[in-house]
Formats: structure tokens, sequence, C-alpha cells
């Protein structure tokens, strides 16, 4: 198993390898969703990533808030619901999304507005910003999706060895 340090380093060299590749490939003027690709894949590396389901370098970085990730400690850790090509960041944002309507349960309280409206606001503003919001989802799933490579290309190794 490559350990967090080795993860962050072999994820930003397929994240440049990407930047190459796309770049070449690249001809209409797709570049502003591209630069937010790249951001979701930056706050997958390093904050919500696969590891999230063990006490890791992601998780430690989530300072005063890691308490939100110890629930979702009880996932087996590198189990198809944390580590899964695609499922797992499903998952994820599902898991976030839960936290992030208990926030809005407690603004509701404080600034004594309905929640409905809280998220009614929240879903326009997500609505108005969609093409950001799914290149950020897109790039955090590509890193997800090098990290959980990494994992299984190290044990196939081990294994073999
Ligand atoms: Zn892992």
């Amino acid at each position: 198993m490559a350990n967090g340090k080795a993860h962050e380093r072999i994820n930003l060299i397929f994240l440049a390898v990407g930047i190459v590749i796309s770049v070449a490939l690249i001809k209409n003027n797709s570049t502003f969703e591209g630069l937010f690709i790249i951001v979701g894949y930056i706050i997958g590396t390093f904050f919500i990533g696969p590891d999230l389901d063990l006490r890791s370098r992601p998780f430690k970085r989530w300072g005063w808030f890691r308490f939100i990730w110890v629930p979702y400690q009880t996932f087996k850790h590198r189990s198809i619901w944390t580590h899964g090509y695609v499922i797992g960041d499903v998952i994820r944002y599902a898991y976030l999304s839960i936290w992030y309507i208990i926030l809005l349960l407690v603004l509701s309280l404080v600034l004594r507005t309905s929640i409905g409206e809280l998220l009614n606001t929240s879903l326009i503003f997500i609505e108005e910003h969609k093409t950001i919001f799914f290149s950020i989802f897109v790039g955090n799933v590509l890193s997800s999706a090098a990290h959980t490579l990494t994992d299984r290309t190290t044990s196939a190794f081990k294994k073999f060895f």
C-alpha cells in the first residue's frame, strides 16, 4: 500500500500528465471548465479522497472539522464504497450533502429562517453554477481513480514479489 505522501505525489504526476494531454487534445474554448477540473482534482487529492476511510493525511487536513468523517470511517478501509471508481465519489458527496443539510438546519435556527428557504437558495446557486460544480466533481473523480489505481497497482506488485 502506498503511503499518504506517496499517494499525493503520484496523484500530482497523473495531474501533470493529464494537463499535458488535455492541452494537446483540446482545440475548442473549454479552458474555463478545465480549470475547475484541476481544482476538483487538487481538492480530491488533498481533502476529499478515498483514504478518508482511515486517519489519513486528507482526514487530518480537515482540522477542527475532521469529526464529520468519523462516522464515514465505519466503512471498511479500501472497501468498494470508499475506493470504488465513481461510486466512492458519489457516496462521499452524498455523505457531505447530509452534513450540509445539518449545517443548514443549524443556520435556520440561528437566523430564524426556514430550512426550505436556505435549501432553495443553495439549489439555485448550484443550478446557476452547475458547470463549475460538475467540473469540480469530475476532477475529484479523476483524482480518486488515480488513487485507487495506485492502491491496486502497489498491492498487486507486492503480492507478486
Ligand atoms: Zn487508499
